[in-house]
C-alpha cells in the first residue's frame, strides 16, 4: 500500500460514518449509519469501505492491506465493548454477520455470510449463553454452509445431500422437525464436505473467517450474477463502483417463541396504500423469509400475535418514513422480545404504487410535488398503461398463489433460467415457471414476460425482484408442482408441459392454462392528479403523433395538448380509398390523375374533420403526402404473379367459350348434351390484365434504387402539384365546416422533407390561393398555421431561410438520424447496429435514444437559426425521440416548443417534460462516443 493509502480511513463504525455518503458507504452501509444516529435500534457495526474494495480489486492475490485490518480490529473491539461479548471468547461469543452493500441497491446480487465466530469452541459457549442447544447447532451448520459455499467456493448441492441424508434418516421432511443431535450430525458432516472439497480443515479462528468472508464479499462484486444485472440496469461506475461490507453484531430470531424475523414495507408496494405490510416468522431466521423455505404470515397477524412489538414495529415505520421521506423497505429481527432494525432501503414498487404514494405523501405534506414527480422513472409509467385480464373472462383458473407483482403475462412456461433466456432470445413470450427461485436465475427474469413460483411468499426472491423489474410475478402457488427433468408440471390432476401457454396475473395471483383475454389499461385519478401538476411544472407541451379519429381520442385521453404529427399517408391505405389512391396514381394525364383526387377529396376532408372535432381548439399538424407513391402499388413481384395467373384464366375462359359455343351448336342438331356454362366473360379479364399492366408498368417508371432519398415528400408534392393541392384544400375546407359548426380549430400545415426555403415558397402559393379561395366561399376567415419539417441536414443549415415561409418547425429526427449518421433506418438496427452497441462503438440505438451530441448539435444550431429570423416561432419533435425521457430532457434544454409521440407515450413524456424544467441546472450523466 501506497502512503497516501495507508493514512486513509477503511473502516467506519455505525455511529460515525456519514449517512449520506452512500458512493463510500454503500447504500446499506449508510443508511445503518443513518438509522444509529437518528436513535433505531441497530445492532452496533462498521462499515469497510467501497474505495477499500476497489483498491483490494486491483491485485486481490496481495489480500487484505494491514492497515485496513487494524482498523477492521479496532472497530471490532468498539463492538465487542457495545454488545459485551467477545469476538472468539468461548464464554460470551460474539458473532458478527458480514454483508456486501454498494451504492446501488442489487438485492440478492453480492454474497453475504451470517453466524461469523463460530467453530467448535464458541459454538459451546453460545449453548451455554442461549441453553438452546438445537439454536446453536443449527445456527453452525448453516454458518459452515454459508460460508462453505460464499468463502470458500464448495458447490450447495455438496451440502444439500448430505442434508438430505440425515433427514431421510430421522424421518423428517422438514428442517422444523430435526433434533439438536441430527444437526450436531449435519454440522459435523458439513465440516468434512469442506475437507474433502478444499483439502484443507474448515478454518476455526474467527479473525480468519472475517478475513476471508470481506474478501469473499469483494469478490462478489465482479462475480457473473453482480456483472450481468449492473449491464441489465445499465449502473455504471459512475453510479456504484465496488462494494461497501458491513459487519454487524448477529442478532437471531430464532431463539424462541418471543423471537421473530421480518420484512416490511412502510407503505403496500403493490397498490401504494397507506399501510404497514411485510411479512414475519416467528423463531426463524432472515434467510427463512427471503428464500421461501417457510411460508411466512402478514405483518398484521402480528397486532394479535405480539402486540407490544406490533406497536413498537409501527412505530419503526413511522420514523423511517417521517427521516427518510420515502417508502422504506426494511428488515427487523425479534430477539427475545427487542426488536432490532438491521437494514432499509427506498421500497421499490410498481409504477401504480410509485404514483399513488406520490400523490398521498404530498397531500399528508411529507413531501413537496417536485419531489413526487421526480421520484418516478418516466418509463415505469409504462405499466400503467399495458392491458388487463377481462373481468368477464370466465375462465377458471388451475391455481391461484399470491399476487406478487401485479400486471399480466402470456407466455410459453419454462421451468429453467437458462432455457428461459434461449427461448426469450429467439423472441417467444417466455413465463419462467420454478419452485423457487434464485438470485442465479436472473437472466432467466430478463429474458421473461412474468415469473412463476410454486413457493415462497411476496417478499420471496422471485417476487421482490419482479417487482422492481416491474414484470408480473405470481409467487407460493403451492397447487403447481414441476419437475424439472421431465420438463413436466401437474396442478390437480391437470398436467402440463414446458412450452404449453400460460397466463399469469400477478394482481390477482391467479393462473390460467391459455392465452386469456386483457382489457386497455385505465388511466387512475392518482396519475391524473400526478400528470397534472407535472404539465404546470414542464415547459415543454407534449402533442401526439396520431393518424386516424381514434388514435386522436386515446391521446387525448392520456392528456395529449395537441397533434403534433399526421401522417397523412396512412389515411389512403383504407380498402375503400386504395384503389382510388392507386387510379390517380396509374393515370397518364393530368385531367384523369385530378378525377381521381376529385374524388379522395371528400373523403379526406371527413378524416380531417374527425380529427378537428376530437381535438377542439388544439393544434392539429397535419402533414403533407410524405413516401414515395409507389409504396401504394403492389410489389412488382406481386402484379407479376397475378398477371401470369390472370393470363391463364384468359385462355381458359376462351376455351371455355369454344366449349360451350360447340355444344350448343352439336345440341341443335343432335339434341343429346346439355348446355355448358360460359362464367367470366375474358373482355373482362383482359380489361383487369390491362390495369394490372399499367401499375406494373408505373411501378417500373416510379422504381428507384434509393427511394428514401428519392421521389417524396415535397419533391412528389412539387411534380404531382394536384396531389397537394387536393390536400391542402381538404384541411381548408374541413376547417372551415368546422368553424361553421362552431367549433374553433387550429390546423397547422406541415411539409416534409424539405431542403430549401424555394420548395417551401412554392407550397405557399397554394396554400395562399386555397385560403383565398376557401375564405370567400365559406364567408370566414381560417386560423391556421404553415410550417415545414425538419429532417433533411440542409434544411436545418438552412433553418434561418426556411423560417422566412415557415411559421413553425418540427424536427423528423427518425429521418434526420439516417441522414446525419448515414445509416439506415430501415435495415440499420437489424443489421450492424446491434454490434456497434455491444462492443461500445455507440452506446445507445441513435433511432432509440436521441444522438445529443450529433444530431442534437445540428438540432440545436436550427433552433437558433431559425428562431433568429422568427423569434417566437414555435418548434417541436415529432420524431420516435419525441417520448423517449432522456431525448426529451434534451429537447427542453434546447428550447423546443413541443414534443410529439404516439399516444400511449403522452403520460411517460408528460413526467420527463415536467423532470426536465425541474433537473434543468442540473448536469445529465455525460457518455462517451
Ligand atoms: C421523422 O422522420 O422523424 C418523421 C417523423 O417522419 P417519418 O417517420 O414519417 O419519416
Ligand atoms: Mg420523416
Amino acid at each position: 500500500m501506497q502512503g497516501e493509502d495507508m493514512s486513509r480511513k477503511w473502516v467506519y463504525a455505525f455511529s460515525e460514518g456519514d449517512g449520506k455518503n452512500k458512493k463510500l458507504l454503500g447504500g446499506k452501509g449508510a443508511n445503518l449509519c443513518e438509522m444509529t444516529q437518528i436513535g433505531l435500534r441497530v445492532p452496533p457495526g462498521f462499515v469497510i469501505t467501497t474505495e477499500a474494495c476497489l483498491l483490494y480489486l486491483k491485485d486481490p492475490k496481495q489480500g487484505l492491506p494491514e492497515e485496513l485490518l487494524d482498523q477492521v480490529q479496532k472497530e471490532l473491539s468498539v463492538v465487542e465493548k457495545k454488545s459485551g461479548r467477545v469476538f472468539g471468547g468461548r464464554d460470551n461469543p460474539l458473532l458478527v454477520s458480514v454483508r456486501s452493500g454498494s451504492a446501488m441497491s442489487m438485492p440478492g446480487m453480492m454474497d453475504t455470510i451470517l453466524n461469523l465466530g463460530l467453530n467448535d469452541e464458541t459454538l459451546q459457549g453460545l449453548i451455554q449463553q442461549t441453553g438452546n442447544e438445537r439454536f446453536c447447532y443449527d445456527a453452525y451448520r448453516r454458518f459452515i454452509q454459508l460460508f462453505g459455499k460464499v468463502a470458500l467456493g464448495v458447490p450447495e448441492t455438496e451440502f444439500d445431500n448430505e442434508f438430505e441424508e440425515v433427514k431421510q434418516k430421522a424421518g423428517v421432511k422438514t428442517d422444523v422437525g430435526l433434533s439438536a443431535r441430527d444437526l450436531a450430525d449435519i454440522a459435523k458432516r458439513f465440516l468434512n464436505v469442506v475437507m474433502r472439497f478444499t483439502g484443507k480443515s474448515f478454518p476455526s479462528d474467527p479473525r480468519e473467517q472475517l478475513e476471508i468472508a470481506i474478501r469473499a464479499v469483494f469478490n462478489s462484486w465482479g462475480g457473473k450474477r453482480a456483472v450481468d444485472y449492473r449491464r441489465e440496469f445499465k449502473i455504471t461506475p459512475e453510479m456504484a463502483n465496488g462494494t461497501a461490507v458491513n459487519v454487524m453484531e448477529m442478532v437471531f430470531g430464532n431463539m424462541g417463541d418471543d423471537s421473530a424475523t421480518g420484512v416490511g414495507f412502510t407503505r403496500d408496494p403493490g397498490t401504494g396504500e397507506n399501510v404497514i405490510f411485510g411479512e414475519y416468522l416467528v423463531n426463524a431466521q432472515g434467510e427463512d423469509v427471503v428464500a421461501g423455505i417457510r411460508t411466512p404470515k402478514p405483518v398484521s397477524a402480528m397486532a394479535t400475535e405480539m402486540p407490544r412489538l406490533y406497536h413498537e414495529l409501527v412505530d419503526l415505520r413511522n420514523k423511517l418514513e417521517a427521516h427518510y421521506k420515502e417508502i422504506q423497505d426494511f428488515e427487523f429481527t425479534i430477539e427475545k422480545g427487542i426488536l432490532y432494525c438491521l437494514q432499509t432501503r427506498n421500497g421499490k414498487m410498481n409504477a401504480s404504487a410509485l404514483v399513488r404514494t406520490s400523490v398521498e405523501m404530498v397531500n399528508d405534506g411529507l413531501i413537496d410535488k417536485p419531489a413526487a414527480l421526480l421520484r418516478i422513472q418516466p418509463e415505469m409509467l409504462e405499466q400503467m398503461l399495458f392491458p388487463r385480464l377481462d373481468p368477464h373472462v370466465t375462465k377458471k383458473p388451475i391455481t391461484i398463489g399470491l399476487p406478487a407483482s401485479p400486471g399480466v403475462a402470456v407466455g410459453i412456461a419454462v421451468f429453467d433460467a437458462d432455457r428461459a433466456e434461449k427461448r426469450g432470445r429467439t423472441g417467444e413470450r417466455v413465463i419462467l415457471v420454478r419452485e423457487e427461485t434464485k438470485p442465479e436465475d436472473i437472466h432467466g427474469f430478463f429474458a421473461s414476460q412474468g415469473i412463476l413460483t410454486s413457493r415462497g411468499g411476496k417478499t420471496s426472491h422471485a417476487a421482490v425482484v419482479a417487482r422492481g423489474m416491474g414484470k408480473p410475478c405470481v409467487s407460493g402457488a403451492e397447487g403447481i408442482v414441476v419437475d424439472v427433468r421431465t420438463r413436466h408440471a401437474r396442478v390437480g390432476d391437470q398436467e402440463f408441459s414446458e412450452g404449453a401457454l400460460i397466463t399469469i396475473d400477478g394482481t390477482t395471483g391467479a393462473v390460467y392454462l391459455g392465452d386469456v383475454p386483457m382489457i386497455e389499461a385505465e388511466f387512475s385519478s392518482h396519475l391524473a392528479e400526478l400528470l397534472s401538476w407535472a404539465d404546470n411544472l414542464a415547459k415543454l407541451k407534449v402533442m401526439a403523433n396520431a393518424d386516424t379519429p381514434d388514435d386522436a381520442a386515446r391521446a387525448l385521453k392520456f392528456g395529449a395538448m395537441g397533434i403534433g404529427l399526421c401522417r397523412t399517408e396512412r389515411m389512403f391505405n383504407g380498402t375503400e380509398r386504395l384503389p382510388l389512391m392507386v387510379e390517380m396514381i396509374v393515370a397518364e394525364t393530368q385531367e384523369d390523375r385530378q378525377a381521381a383526387l376529385d374524388k379522395l377529396l371528400p373523403i379526406q376532408r371527413e378524416d380531417f374533420k374527425g380529427l378537428f372535432r376530437i381535438m377542439g381548439s388544439r393544434p392539429v399538424t397535419i402533414r403533407l403526402l410524405d413516401p414515395p407513391i409507389h409504396e401504394f402499388l403492389p410489389s412488382e413481384h406481386q402484379l407479376e404473379e397475378e398477371l401470369e395467373q390472370l393470363r391463364h384464366l384468359r385462355d381458359i375462359l376462351r376455351g371455355m367459350h369454344v366449349l360451350s359455343d360447340s355444344v350448343n351448336f352439336l345440341n341443335t342438331t343432335k339434341g343429346t348434351h346439355s348446355p355448358v356454362q360460359k362464367f367470366t366473360d375474358p373482355a373482362l379479364v383482359d380489361e383487369i390484365i390491362q390495369k394490372k399492366e399499367a401499375m406494373l408498368r408505373k411501378g417500373r417508371a416510379l422504381h428507384e434504387v434509393n427511394p428514401m432519398l428519392g421521389h417524396r415528400g415535397v419533391r412528389l408534392g412539387l411534380t404531382f402539384p394536384e396531389i397537394y393541392r387536393m390536400q391542402i384544400r381538404a384541411i381548408l375546407e374541413s376547417a372551415a365546416e368546422c368553424q361553421k359548426d362552431g367549433i374553433s380549430v387550429h390546423p397547422e400545415i406541415m411539409v416534409p422533407q424539405v431542403c430549401t426555403s424555394q420548395e417551401l415558397k412554392r407550397v405557399k402559393i397554394w396554400v395562399d390561393e386555397t385560403r383565398a379561395s376557401v375564405e370567400k366561399s365559406y364567408g370566414l376567415t381560417l386560423d391556421f398555421k404553415f410550417g415545414s419539417m425538419l429532417e433533411v441536414v440542409r434544411a436545418c443549415l438552412r433553418a434561418d431561410s426556411l423560417a422566412e415561409e415557415a411559421e413553425f418547425f418540427s424536427f423528423g429526427t427518425n429521418d434526420l438520424t439516417q441522414a446525419t449518421f448515414s445509416f439506415s433506418r430501415e435495415d440499420a438496427e437489424n443489421k450492424f447496429l446491434p454490434m456497434y452497441n455491444q462492443s461500445g462503438i455507440l452506446l445507445d440505438n441513435p433511432f432509440e435514444v436521441l444522438d445529443v451530441k450529433g444530431v442534437g448539435r445540428i438540432m440545436e444550431q436550427a433552433v437558433k437559426w431559425g428562431r433568429h429570423t422568427r423569434p417566437d416561432m414555435d418548434v417541436g419533435i415529432c420524431g420516435e425521440h419525441g417520448g423517449h425521457p432522456a431525448s426529451i430532457r434534451f429537447c427542453h434544454k434546447i428550447g423546443l416548443t413541443y414534443v410529439s409521440c404516439s399516444g400511449p407515450r403522452v403520460p411517460i413524456a408528460r413526467l420527463a417534460a415536467a423532470q426536465a424544467a425541474l433537473l434543468e441546472n442540473k448536469k445529465p450523466v455525460d457518455k462517451a462516443a
